[in-house]
């Protein structure tokens, strides 16, 4: 990728200098909020809480959107926040941020850094962690809450803006769903959010029309054998064997049944047997993560990797009563993320008028996962997109492509995005985009 980011400064004056007086209005109204915004992105940042946990984080936008006028829901879909504000005739726009953090300890050794600890329901220790950048989304969407209200003179129509758990769970956007987000609050016409990227300079908007992010399944794979000596290997049905073939075979469901032309992961990504050198255990169980874009492919994928379990547990001679049990994980599963093709060519348009061409660059899709795709899948008439927006340090990002280092990713224990760029960048892009939506005449 092209280095094409100039630093905040020298980004601000570049926008000055040639936006339209719209964008200049709005980017200044932007750096006045910033002092405030890093003082709340600070204390969200040293304040995460996990999935199905956000009380704080969600008190806090509720409060945040009731100063401003909206009227405010809470606890919908769990901890989920929805702040309308009814602002005359005009479509309605739906403005997300998700709350969770991570059960990841923080080691970026920056001040600042979390040092919340909790146990799991799992009963494990660990710490807790923005690793995923949500408490970026959660302060732009306080920036946006702001500029929209104070705006409110150049916009007519309907802002629905949610504060949405789970994300990281596969959860939160469905529960927000079931609990009524669509019937009793105003349904949007158009769903925009962000997500924070670490893989490009801070500043930069990323836009993917079409799939941008990949259906995500969580597969359990439970292979049964026959115990025993580990001695006496004929006594016994051996499953770690068993399970060995499957992971071999479950390989060829990328390689061999699906187009070269489509994309699909089969990741296993834990196999767990046994407790001893001389034993031979009697059961086996794998993890798996099963990525692809299109319905058809996921089918395939899944229908695949029982066929499989089956057929190997068949040639390895197991009974009818010890077929392997495989489990699709339901409540996880998050759907594709699809931008609307020619909505996202059209916004993509206008943030370059904004923002300048070089901060504005089509990305590739990628197979990570995000369950904001369930609003747009909700109905096809919403129009639905996320853009990414870059989070690495320019130095960070020039320093790495000049000794050839990996950047840390999303959901790393060392991820310190830039939060003035994204959160500035994001609040920016987001009100423009919900303005010119819903502008006046
Ligand atoms: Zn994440
Ligand atoms: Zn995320």
């Amino acid at each position: 990728m092209r280095n094409m980011w100039m630093g905040a400064a020298a980004l601000a004056l570049a926008i000055s200098a040639t936006a339209p007086a719209a964008a200049q209005a709005l980017g200044g109204e932007v750096e006045k909020q910033m002092p405030s915004l890093m003082a709340i992105y600070k204390d969200f940042h040293a304040n995460p809480e996990l999935s199905f946990m956000e009380v704080r984080s969600a008190g806090i936008l509720a409060a945040e959107a009731r100063k401003l006028g909206f009227k405010v829901t809470e606890k919908v879909g769990g901890t989920g926040v929805v702040a309308v504000m009814e602002n005359g005739p005009g479509p309605v726009v739906m403005v997300r941020a998700d709350m969770d953090g991570l059960p990841v300890t923080e080691q970026t050794g920056l001040p600042g850094a979390s040092k919340v600890r909790v146990t799991t329901k799992e009963g494990v220790e660990t710490g807790v962690m923005h690793a995923c950048g949500h408490d970026t989304h959660m302060t732009a969407w306080i920036g946006v809450a702001r500029l929209m209200a104070a705006n409110k003179a150049k916009w007519s129509g309907t802002l629905v803006m949610i504060g949405q758990p789970a994300e990281e769970r596969g959860a939160g956007a469905r529960m927000m769903l079931e609990d009524g987000l669509y019937t009793r609050f105003p349904k949007p016409e158009y769903a925009l959010a962000f997500h924070d990227a670490a893989q490009f300079p801070a500043g930069q908007i990323g836009y993917t029309p079409g799939y941008a992010l990949a259906n995500v399944d969580s597969v359990d794979v439970t292979v049964k054998g026959v115990g025993g000596h580990g001695a006496y290997p004929q006594t016994t049905k051996d499953p770690i064997v068993l399970a060995s073939r499957i992971v071999g075979s479950l390989q060829t469901l990328v390689s061999r049944e699906v187009s070269p032309l489509d994309s699909a992961v089969v990741t296993v990504g834990s196999f767990h047997s046994g407790a001893k050198h001389n034993i031979i255990s009697d059961e086996a169980k794998l993890q798996l993560t099963v990525r692809s874009y299109s319905d058809e492919v996921r089918d395939h994928l899944l229908d695949g990797i029982a066929r499989i379990a089956k057929g190997e547990a068949i040639a390895a001679g197991m009974p009818d009563d010890k077929m392997p049990v495989v489990t699709v994980q339901k409540d996880e599963y998050t759907p594709a993320t699809f931008n609307t093709p020619a909505f996202t060519e059209e916004m993509a348009a206008f943030l370059k008028t904004g923002f300048g061409e070089k901060r504005v660059v089509q990305m590739p899709p990628v197979m990570g996962g995000e369950d904001f795709s369930r609003f747009g899948r909700e109905d096809k008439n919403i129009k639905s997109l996320i853009v990414w927006v870059g989070g690495v340090p320019q130095v960070e990002y020039d320093a790495a492509k000049k000794e050839g280092r990996t950047l840390p990713s999303l959901h790393s224990p060392f991820w310190a995005p830039d939060a003035p760029a994204v959160i500035s960048t994001a609040t920016e892009a987001l009100t423009s985009m919900a303005m010119k939506l819903m502008a006046k005449g």
